[in-house]
């Protein structure tokens, strides 16, 4: 109990010093953690119906899965997607700040955000990262789907395995090139490193933007080839192409 109220007097004294403030546009705001006002506003949450595989935003109502026509033209090697933001506006800056800026702290909100769509996990699913290849992630630092991973995993409540899967090769960036290109680009370049058993298990994939989703199914069929008996996908924003 006095730890707990020494722990509450701590917290107290470090928001006088850092006051909490707003993700993006580092305004103050109420809680640790959050985005303000006109922020929340401009972030183009993704609730309503959607994809049931890769979580793009769909008109209307339904009380079954739907898909949407990307999904129904390219297989999709996993059983369910979900995506929290569009990647446009704010949702498009989070993504890159979280990548690029070292704003590794955008992780633990984003992390709630995801996993908002993922109640009802079986306990024994495994989060795994969508692995950068060694030499970006050596540049990088940090591999910004790992710590997503983490978060979401802490926020689930179920095991993160970071070293479940590598890239086999450096592939060049992706920007700018059609969804075909990227398939071919991405063919066999994810494999899993042999350091989990994923054999039988549920995996939770996760990653920061799905686009084409070519990445997601080169990871996705790593899993399957090692025996995952179901592969689900978590993105903390989906690009759709009309936006
Ligand atoms: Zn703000
Ligand atoms: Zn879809």
């Amino acid at each position: 109990m006095r730890q707990e109220r020494l722990q509450t007097l701590l917290r107290g004294a470090l928001r006088l010093v850092y006051p909490p403030r707003c993700l993006t546009c580092g305004g103050l705001v109420e809680s640790d953690h959050g985005l303000c006002g006109p922020c929340w506003r401009d972030t183009p949450f993704l609730g309503g119906l959607s994809c049931d595989l890769c979580g793009v935003p769909l008109p209307g109502h339904s009380d079954v899965a739907e898909h949407c026509d990307a999904c129904r033209v390219q297989e999709r090697p996993w059983a369910q997607g979900r995506a929290a933001l569009l990647y446009k506006g704010n949702g498009r800056k989070l993504v890159l700040m979280l990548k690029h800026a070292d704003r590794t702290d955008i992780a633990g909100p984003a992390a709630r955000w995801m996993a908002r769509g993922l109640q009802g996990l079986d306990a024994g699913t495994l989060v795994v990262p969508v692995p950068l290849h060694l030499r970006r992630h050596l540049r990088r630092r940090y591999n910004q789907s790992a710590l997503l991973g983490a978060a979401l995993a802490r926020e689930l409540g179920l095991r993160h395995c970071p070293d479940a899967l590598r890239r086999n090769r450096a592939t060049p960036s992706l920007d700018g090139k059609g969804a075909e290109e990227r398939f071919a680009t991405l063919d066999g370049a994810i494999s899993v490193t042999g350091r989990e058993d994923l054999a039988g298990r549920s995996v939770l994939l996760v990653d920061d933007v799905m686009t084409s989703g070519a990445t997601l199914s080169a990871a996705s069929l790593a899993c399957k080839q090692a025996g995952a008996a179901q592969v689900m996908v978590s993105v903390l924003a989906r690009v759709a192409k009309d936006t």
